[in-house]
């Protein structure tokens, strides 16, 4: 049987820097729609890059629930280090009213929240510690799993989640085109105790700019299906904008739809982490 888990890593919350690089990008392309589009958002009160409303109401719609990953990063603002600038800049503070209430809803509400790890965790035991308890203070009690912002990892990562408590980690993806990583297909353990792997097998963006995904995808869901495997998916918060991101959240409907009809089974990542670790001790 397929099994599908749903997620959003939620990098940022608020548009920034992006309007000045998106208006400039699309100026260069004399994209003028997109210029003038960039210019009014700029000015208007909207705020494009909060689409926790819409995504609540897409899976109300289609009686799915999934996992959010929230970031509390720390990283220091570098002016001269442009790559910095992505990770530093317009971020949201983790204990900012808006963004403690909108954890608090989902998690009263059968969403799961988990930990994206910070840019710099990955291989610092203390932050990631440090961002773990943040994110349970909120929420009123533990979370169950991870993932490593930029899918960053390294040989001692896995140590460090399991040593600090958490029980899956979902960081094991592909960060171009999609599909698995290694011949990884099931989730699996890499000490052979409780701690359980469980790969991201499709990205948003990775998977709009992969030519023929839909063909490409078709092969991944079979093998999955004939495998009894999971469909781990993320498609980050900020990308259920049509306007700002076009066609992202029309594949992220006709995705469930279609695992839908296929009878797949629907669950977030600590609902299957339970799932696989139950079934192993029956046996
Ligand atoms: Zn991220």
């Amino acid at each position: 049987m397929l099994r599908v888990a749903l997620s959003h890593d939620v990098d940022r919350t608020r548009k920034h820097y992006q309007y000045i690089s998106y208006l400039a990008k699309s100026l260069i392309r004399k994209d003028f729609d997109n210029a003038k589009y960039q210019m009014q958002s700029f000015f208007s009160k909207d705020e494009p890059y909060w689409n926790f409303p819409e995504i609540i109401r897409i899976e109300e719609d289609l009686g799915v629930k999934s996992t959010f990953f929230f970031l509390d990063e720390s990283i220091p603002f570098r002016l001269f280090d442009k790559k910095n600038w992505q990770l530093s800049l317009g971020r949201y503070k983790i204990r900012e009213r808006k963004i403690t209430e909108i954890m608090q809803y989902l998690d009263k509400n059968g969403w799961e929240i988990g930990v994206h790890g910070s840019y710099l965790s990955f291989n610092n035991e203390n932050l990631l510690k440090k961002e773990k308890n943040n994110i349970e203070d909120i929420i009123g009690h533990n979370v169950t799993g991870t993932r490593q912002h930029y899918l960053n990892r390294d040989e001692n990562t896995w140590k460090i989640h399991r040593k600090i408590g958490f029980k899956y980690d979902s960081t094991w993806g592909l960060t171009k085109g999609f599909g698995i990583k290694e011949d990884k297909i099931l989730p699996f353990k890499p000490f052979d105790d409780d701690f359980v792997v469980i790969p991201l097998m499709i990205m948003d963006t990775p998977f709009i700019e992969t030519k023929n995904h839909w063909k490409q995808y078709k092969q991944l869901i079979e093998l999955l299906d004939k495998n009894n495997g999971i469909l781990v998916i993320n498609w980050h918060q900020r990308v259920f904008n049509e306007k700002e991101f076009p066609f992202y959240k029309d594949a992220y409907v006709r995705i469930i739809e279609d695992c839908k009809s296929r009878n797949a089974k629907f669950a977030t990542l600590s609902e299957f982490y339970l799932e696989i670790t139950e079934n192993e001790d029956n046996n």
